[in-house]
């Protein structure tokens, strides 16, 4: 059967090509421009995927109704991953306009074609989920919760709203806007609706060419690097690098949680929190330096404050139990290490010449 990626070229969603691949699916994927669509057909062919398993699609401009109509014809599921991530936005709907129209638009598309559609799978974010103002004891979030915070600070500040606020505002609109779509129309469509909502997503990058240097990273991968690949830590106080805590998945692990929600049946109609668990940097930090130093320069990493970080009284807890239950994910499915993440992220960047 084939499947529909949205912004194949992206970090996570170039890892949910490769997975349902490996898997025996034919992927079709969206980019939004030829020249992009050139790199990401190269990269699968030099995976062994050429033309007959990976096909690409170019879709200029998400936000428009009728975009989708052609891409979604004949695929048995869409993967919805394409929305922007960056912490640059002036205007709010920098952000919000393409992952809210953007999402509205491939369902709608969904919707005119229903036909062979089963499964729409949106990837949603912690972002959607945690309220992060200060909690003066731990809170373990759950699928229940949603950031409904953000979306009134940004209503409130505007183009003078924190960056991270604006983000997490674009991803709680989506979602919503997702389910309130599916819910209002499920009387007339073939498919039902998964939204997976991940925290900070860590691991080796698959999507960029050898060619490229680390600011072709994306959000979340940059400042690992930067963080525990190079001499200055991100610029990050060792207070920060101990103390600031949060939740992280490896690239694969929610690879993989897009491919089983396809395929598990109860996973129709449910919000699913993927999460290993909590983080601080510095944690990274000791988990690379205590890799075997065989194949990788690790005199070259940063060391922080070593250990400093198992004392960070984490604020914000996930709680992944319904993805277990329902993916398999951390019970027959294990979840990457922070060591297995580190020593593969670290391998790639070196066989980049980055590090
Ligand atoms: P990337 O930046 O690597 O990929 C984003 C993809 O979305 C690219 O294909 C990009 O296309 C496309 N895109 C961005 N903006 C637009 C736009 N305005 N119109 C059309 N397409 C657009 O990010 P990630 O892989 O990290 O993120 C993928 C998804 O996962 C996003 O929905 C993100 O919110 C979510 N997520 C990410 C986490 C993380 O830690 N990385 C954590 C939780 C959720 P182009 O290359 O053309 O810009």
């Amino acid at each position: 059967s084939k499947v529909l990626v949205t912004g194949i070229n992206g970090y996570i969603a170039a890892w949910v090509g490769k997975t349902l691949l490996e898997k025996g699916y034919s992927v079709r994927g969206t980019v939004r421009s030829e020249d992009k669509a050139v790199v990401i057909k190269q990269i699968f062919a030099e995976a062994g995927y050429g033309e007959e398993k990976f096909e690409t699609v170019v879709v200029e401009d998400i936000t428009k109704d009728g975009v989708f109509d052609e891409a979604v014809k004949g695929v048995d599921a869409i993967e919805h991953t394409a929305s922007p991530f960056h912490l640059k936005a002036d205007d709010p709907q920098e952000l919000i306009n393409p992952a809210v129209n953007g999402t509205l638009s491939i369902l709608k598309s969904a919707l005119r074609v229903s036909g062979s559609i089963r499964r729409i799978v949106v990837t949603s974010s912690t972002a959607a989920v945690v309220n992060p103002s200060q909690l003066p004891e731990p809170k373990l979030f759950s699928e229940v919760d949603w950031n409904n915070q953000a979306i009134e600070e940004v209503k409130k500040h505007g183009r003078e709203a924190n960056q991270v606020t604006k983000y997490r505002a674009s991803k709680t609109l989506a979602e919503k806007a997702a389910w309130e779509f599916y819910n209002s129309n499920k009387a007339n469509i073939s498919w039902d609706l998964v939204t997976l909502n991940p925290p900070f997503v860590f691991g080796p990058a698959i999507h960029l060419p050898s060619t490229a240097s680390p600011s072709a990273l994306g959000t979340s991968l940059l400042d690992w690097y930067n963080t525990v690949a190079t001499s200055d830590m991100g610029g990050k106080s060792l207070d920060a690098l101990a103390n600031v805590g949060a939740g992280w998945v490896d690239v694969r692990d929610i690879a993989l949680a897009h491919v089983l929600a396809l395929t598990k049946d109860e996973a129709g109609g449910e919000r699913l929190l993927i999460s290993k668990g909590e983080f601080t940097w510095q944690d990274f930090i000791d988990a690379a330096n205590s890799l075997p130093p065989s194949a990788l320069p690790l005199d070259k990493l940063p060391k922080g404050n070593p250990g400093a970080g198992k004392s960070c009284q984490h604020k914000i807890l996930y709680d992944a139990r319904k993805a277990e239950r329902i993916l398999g994910l951390g019970a027959e499915v294990k979840y990457h290490t922070m060591e297995e993440t580190s020593k593969d992220s670290l391998e790639d960047f070196a066989r980049r010449g980055w590090f």
